[in-house]
Protein backbone atom coordinates (compact mmCIF):
# COMPACT_ATOMS: atom_id res chain seq x y z
CA UNK A 1 0.00 0.00 0.00
CA UNK A 2 3.04 2.84 0.97
CA UNK A 3 4.85 2.57 -1.92
CA UNK A 4 7.03 5.84 -0.48
CA UNK A 5 8.12 6.15 3.50
CA UNK A 6 10.01 9.05 3.60
CA UNK A 7 12.07 10.09 7.50
CA UNK A 8 12.81 13.93 7.96
CA UNK A 9 16.17 13.33 10.07
CA UNK A 10 17.38 16.77 8.48
CA UNK A 11 18.13 19.91 11.02
CA UNK A 12 15.56 21.91 9.44
CA UNK A 13 12.95 19.50 10.63
CA UNK A 14 15.56 17.84 13.93
CA UNK A 15 13.56 17.25 16.77
CA UNK A 16 15.04 15.10 19.58
CA UNK A 17 11.48 13.47 20.48
CA UNK A 18 9.14 13.90 17.15
CA UNK A 19 10.30 12.79 13.57
CA UNK A 20 7.88 13.89 10.37
CA UNK A 21 6.94 11.38 7.90
CA UNK A 22 5.89 11.41 4.32
CA UNK A 23 4.08 8.74 2.95
CA UNK A 24 2.40 7.65 -0.34
CA UNK A 25 -0.46 5.78 -1.45
CA UNK A 26 0.08 3.77 -4.52
CA UNK A 27 -1.98 2.54 -5.95
CA UNK A 28 -4.93 4.68 -4.78
CA UNK A 29 -8.06 4.27 -6.17
CA UNK A 30 -9.62 2.64 -3.30
CA UNK A 31 -8.52 5.12 -1.11
CA UNK A 32 -8.98 8.68 -3.14
CA UNK A 33 -12.56 8.66 -1.72
CA UNK A 34 -11.86 7.81 1.64
CA UNK A 35 -12.04 10.35 4.86
CA UNK A 36 -8.96 11.81 6.09
CA UNK A 37 -9.48 9.64 9.45
CA UNK A 38 -9.72 6.61 7.62
CA UNK A 39 -6.38 6.99 5.69
CA UNK A 40 -4.58 7.73 9.11
CA UNK A 41 -5.81 5.04 10.35
CA UNK A 42 -4.64 2.52 7.76
CA UNK A 43 -1.73 4.28 7.21
CA UNK A 44 -0.94 4.09 11.28
CA UNK A 45 -1.56 -0.01 10.77
CA UNK A 46 0.94 -0.06 8.25
CA UNK A 47 3.50 1.83 10.05
CA UNK A 48 2.89 -0.39 13.11
CA UNK A 49 3.63 -3.42 10.88
CA UNK A 50 6.71 -1.75 9.64
CA UNK A 51 7.79 -0.81 12.98
CA UNK A 52 6.46 -2.80 15.64
CA UNK A 53 9.22 -1.36 18.01
CA UNK A 54 8.35 2.51 18.06
CA UNK A 55 4.52 2.23 15.87
CA UNK A 56 0.99 0.99 17.49
CA UNK A 57 -2.21 1.28 15.28
CA UNK A 58 -3.98 2.97 18.81
CA UNK A 59 -1.25 5.48 19.07
CA UNK A 60 -0.33 4.03 22.43
CA UNK A 61 3.65 4.37 21.32
CA UNK A 62 4.06 6.91 18.66
CA UNK A 63 1.74 9.90 19.15
CA UNK A 64 0.27 12.06 15.42
CA UNK A 65 1.09 15.72 16.49
CA UNK A 66 -0.10 16.82 13.29
CA UNK A 67 -1.02 15.10 9.64
CA UNK A 68 -2.18 16.70 6.60
CA UNK A 69 -3.26 14.21 3.69
CA UNK A 70 -2.64 14.83 0.30
CA UNK A 71 -4.87 13.57 -2.48
CA UNK A 72 -3.92 13.86 -6.38
CA UNK A 73 -6.04 12.11 -8.83
CA UNK A 74 -4.41 11.19 -11.79
CA UNK A 75 -1.25 11.55 -10.19
CA UNK A 76 0.59 9.14 -12.53
CA UNK A 77 -0.93 7.04 -15.50
CA UNK A 78 -2.62 3.37 -15.06
CA UNK A 79 -0.46 1.20 -16.43
CA UNK A 80 -3.02 -1.18 -17.74
CA UNK A 81 -2.50 -4.08 -20.60
CA UNK A 82 -2.61 -3.00 -23.75
CA UNK A 83 -2.00 0.67 -23.29
CA UNK A 84 1.75 0.59 -23.94
CA UNK A 85 0.96 1.20 -28.19
CA UNK A 86 -0.58 4.41 -27.40
CA UNK A 87 2.69 6.00 -26.17
CA UNK A 88 3.25 8.05 -28.92
CA UNK A 89 7.62 8.14 -30.13
CA UNK A 90 9.39 11.75 -29.00
CA UNK A 91 9.99 12.55 -32.42
CA UNK A 92 6.25 13.38 -33.42
CA UNK A 93 4.68 12.99 -37.02
CA UNK A 94 3.99 16.99 -37.17
CA UNK A 95 7.52 18.14 -38.85
CA UNK A 96 9.77 20.30 -35.75
CA UNK A 97 7.68 19.02 -33.01
CA UNK A 98 9.34 16.44 -30.71
CA UNK A 99 7.83 15.34 -27.16
CA UNK A 100 9.75 14.07 -23.51
CA UNK A 101 7.51 13.38 -20.66
CA UNK A 102 7.51 10.02 -18.69
CA UNK A 103 4.82 8.89 -20.91
CA UNK A 104 6.72 9.09 -23.93
CA UNK A 105 7.86 5.58 -25.82
CA UNK A 106 11.08 4.54 -23.80
CA UNK A 107 11.77 1.20 -21.48
CA UNK A 108 10.66 2.36 -18.50
CA UNK A 109 6.87 2.95 -16.58
CA UNK A 110 6.21 6.35 -15.32
CA UNK A 111 9.20 7.33 -13.47
CA UNK A 112 12.09 9.45 -13.09
CA UNK A 113 14.32 7.49 -15.04
CA UNK A 114 11.45 7.44 -18.07
CA UNK A 115 11.48 10.48 -17.74
CA UNK A 116 15.44 11.24 -17.84
CA UNK A 117 15.32 8.32 -20.77
CA UNK A 118 12.50 10.61 -22.49
CA UNK A 119 14.27 13.51 -22.48
CA UNK A 120 17.65 11.99 -23.87
CA UNK A 121 16.12 10.07 -26.44
CA UNK A 122 13.89 13.84 -27.12
CA UNK A 123 17.48 15.59 -27.44
CA UNK A 124 18.97 12.52 -29.97
CA UNK A 125 15.99 12.80 -32.34
CA UNK A 126 16.59 16.50 -32.78
CA UNK A 127 20.01 15.95 -33.56
CA UNK A 128 19.43 13.45 -35.57
CA UNK A 129 16.95 15.40 -37.55
CA UNK A 130 19.75 18.51 -37.24
CA UNK A 131 19.89 18.86 -40.89
CA UNK A 132 16.06 18.92 -41.66
CA UNK A 133 14.92 21.32 -39.48
CA UNK A 134 17.90 23.67 -40.57
CA UNK A 135 17.04 23.59 -44.19
CA UNK A 136 13.53 23.59 -43.00
CA UNK A 137 14.58 26.82 -40.64
CA UNK A 138 16.43 28.26 -43.76
CA UNK A 139 13.41 27.95 -46.13
CA UNK A 140 11.20 29.72 -43.15
CA UNK A 141 13.82 32.59 -43.85
CA UNK A 142 14.03 32.18 -46.68
CA UNK A 143 10.39 32.89 -47.42
CA UNK A 144 9.62 35.51 -44.20
CA UNK A 145 12.51 37.52 -46.65
CA UNK A 146 10.66 37.30 -49.87
CA UNK A 147 7.19 39.00 -48.07
C1 LIG B 1 3.06 11.10 -5.52
C2 LIG B 1 4.08 10.65 -6.54
C3 LIG B 1 5.16 9.88 -6.13
C4 LIG B 1 6.11 9.47 -7.06
N1 LIG B 1 7.18 8.73 -6.63
C5 LIG B 1 8.11 8.37 -7.51
C6 LIG B 1 9.26 7.66 -7.08
O1 LIG B 1 9.45 7.36 -5.91
N2 LIG B 1 10.20 7.32 -8.02
C7 LIG B 1 10.05 7.65 -9.34
O2 LIG B 1 10.94 7.35 -10.14
N3 LIG B 1 8.96 8.32 -9.78
C8 LIG B 1 8.00 8.69 -8.90
N4 LIG B 1 6.89 9.36 -9.34
C9 LIG B 1 6.73 9.61 -10.78
C10 LIG B 1 7.60 10.77 -11.23
O3 LIG B 1 7.41 11.88 -10.37
C11 LIG B 1 7.20 11.15 -12.67
O4 LIG B 1 7.28 9.98 -13.48
C12 LIG B 1 8.09 12.22 -13.25
O5 LIG B 1 8.12 13.37 -12.43
C13 LIG B 1 7.61 12.59 -14.64
O6 LIG B 1 8.43 13.62 -15.15
P1 LIG B 1 7.98 14.39 -16.43
O7 LIG B 1 9.03 15.42 -16.70
O8 LIG B 1 7.62 13.41 -17.51
O9 LIG B 1 6.60 15.10 -16.06
P2 LIG B 1 6.27 16.13 -14.84
O10 LIG B 1 7.29 16.04 -13.75
O11 LIG B 1 4.83 15.86 -14.56
O12 LIG B 1 6.48 17.51 -15.58
C14 LIG B 1 5.51 18.04 -16.45
C15 LIG B 1 5.48 19.55 -16.21
O13 LIG B 1 4.68 20.15 -17.21
C16 LIG B 1 3.89 21.14 -16.61
N5 LIG B 1 2.73 21.34 -17.47
C17 LIG B 1 1.66 20.53 -17.66
N6 LIG B 1 0.82 21.07 -18.52
C18 LIG B 1 1.35 22.24 -18.92
C19 LIG B 1 0.95 23.26 -19.82
N7 LIG B 1 -0.19 23.16 -20.52
N8 LIG B 1 1.74 24.34 -19.96
C20 LIG B 1 2.92 24.44 -19.28
N9 LIG B 1 3.35 23.48 -18.40
C21 LIG B 1 2.57 22.43 -18.23
C22 LIG B 1 3.53 20.55 -15.24
O14 LIG B 1 3.15 21.57 -14.35
C23 LIG B 1 4.86 19.91 -14.85
O15 LIG B 1 5.71 20.81 -14.19
C24 LIG B 1 5.93 9.81 -8.43
C25 LIG B 1 4.85 10.59 -8.83
C26 LIG B 1 3.93 11.00 -7.90
C27 LIG B 1 2.79 11.87 -8.36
Amino acid sequence: MCTDVIFYPTEEYYSPDKSMLELVFAPAEEWISCSDAEIIDATMKELAKLFPDEIAADQSKANILKYHVVKTPRSVYKTVPGTEPCRPLQKSPIEGFYLAGDYTKQKYLASMEGAVLSGKLCARSIVQDYELLLARGQKKLAEASVV
